[in-house]
Order: structure tokens, then C-alpha cells, then sequence
């Protein structure tokens, strides 16, 4: 990969692309940017476009293409265009081919998009056992990844990490967001990451795809 860092962390709820992205943005330098924090801190903020989408973060439903687009392609002009990581966007063909275009608008393309991959049952063993420091948006594991003591007490459980939402989220993702992967591989960009193992050991894997050293 040249200079330009355009990344997209692509896969399911609970592959990781959330503590993925924060690393690789803490060590590299990297914006990152996440639509989902974006729109759950417009939510806690109760702000127009938090009381629009509140009703699709509970449920697990993806916000309207619109919506998000102009979240997404505010968030990139604010990074700058040559050094983000997007996490969580885009999750539907049509954001991948607003994507496209508003980058070509800036004359450019994205670098890499990195798949990661995750079994079901994975999925909802990471993500049922999940809780949240809301102060950070860090994520940490009960069993796993168990948060440090002094702020044990403040963790929270997302939403859209019950059971319900769960099950309504990875519906979602098979039907909408799995078919982006298609769009990506025809344009060369994709890249599969096995997402099962430590944390360290996909870090490995993604900085390794990434060439990133
Ligand atoms: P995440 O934090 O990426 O798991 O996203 C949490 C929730 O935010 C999703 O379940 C959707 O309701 C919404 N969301 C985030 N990104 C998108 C997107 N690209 N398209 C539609 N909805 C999104």
C-alpha cells in the first residue's frame, strides 16, 4: 500500500473491526471513523439526527442510506481525505457507489478493504459477553478481555447487544452488508482477514495485510 491510508474495516457485528480500527488509528496515526459511534454519540446527545435514528440503533436496522452518507463523507472531508479508517461504512452497495464517487469527486480511491471473517457462534460469544466504556467507546470482553478494576463499575452493555438486536443485526448483515464484499473483490480491493483468535494475533494478520509495520 502506497502513502495514502483510504481503509476500510468491512465484516459482521462482532468481528472486531470496532478495537481493530482504534489500534491501528492509535499506532498509525490513522483517523478513524466510525459511523456507529458517530450515530450512538448523536443519540446520548439527543440531537436532530440522534432522535431521527435512535429507532434503527435499538432494533439492530441499519440507518437510511441517506442519513449516513452525509455522516460518512462529513467525517472523511474532516479527515482529510488521504487518512482515514472507516469502520462500519459502508454497509450497503449503494454507500459502497456513493463512496466511490464522492472519493473520485477528490480525484482518489480507496487503498484496501480488509474483510474479516468470524463463525456465528463466535460472533455472538464476543458479542453477548461485550460491555463499553461509554468515556472512551473502548470495548472489553467479561471473560476475555475484562475491563481494568477502576473502571469496572462504569461499563456499559450496547443496545443493540441483546439477544434480539443480535439476531436482527446479523440478518441484516447477511442480506444488505455481505453482498459489499462482492462489490469489493470484482474491484480488486478486498482482502480476507481470519478474525477468530486474540486480539494480538488478528492485529498481526490485519498490519500484515496492510503492509503496515
Ligand atoms: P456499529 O457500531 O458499526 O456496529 O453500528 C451500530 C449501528 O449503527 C448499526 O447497527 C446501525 O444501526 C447503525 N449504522 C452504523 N453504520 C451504518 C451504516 N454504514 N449504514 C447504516 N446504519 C449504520
Amino acid at each position: 500500500m502506497g502513502a495514502d491510508r483510504r481503509i476500510v474495516l468491512f465484516g459482521p457485528p462482532g468481528a472486531g473491526k470496532g478495537t481493530q480500527s482504534r489500534k491501528l488509528a492509535r499506532r498509525f496515526g490513522i483517523t478513524h471513523i466510525s459511523t456507529g459511534r458517530i450515530l450512538r454519540d448523536a443519540v446520548r446527545a439527543n440531537s436532530v439526527i440522534g432522535i431521527k435514528v435512535n429507532r434503527f440503533l435499538v432494533r439492530g436496522l441499519l440507518v437510511p442510506d441517506e442519513l449516513v452518507r452525509s455522516v460518512a463523507e462529513r467525517a472523511i472531508t474532516e479527515a482529510g481525505v488521504d487518512n482515514f479508517l472507516l469502520d462500519g461504512y459502508p454497509r450497503t452497495i449503494r454507500q459502497a457507489e456513493w463512496l466511490k464517487e464522492f472519493l473520485s469527486e477528490h480525484h482518489c480511491q480507496l487503498s484496501a478493504v480488509l474483510s474479516l471473517k468470524l463463525s456465528e457462534s463466535d460472533i455472538i460469544a464476543r458479542l453477548s459477553r461485550r460491555r463499553v466504556y461509554p468515556a472512551t467507546g473502548e470495548n472489553f470482553h467479561l471473560d476475555h478481555k475484562p475491563p481494568p478494576e477502576d473502571i469496572r463499575t462504569k461499563l456499559v452493555r450496547r443496545l443493540d447487544d441483546t439477544p434480539d438486536a443480535i439476531r436482527k443485526r446479523l440478518q441484516v448483515y447477511r442480506k444488505d452488508t455481505a453482498p459489499v464484499a462482492r462489490f469489493y473483490e470484482q474491484a480488486g480491493l478486498l482482502v480476507r482477514i481470519d478474525a477468530a483468535g486474540t486480539f494480538e494475533t488478528v492485529h498481526g494478520r490485519v498490519c500484515g495485510a496492510l503492509q503496515l509495520t
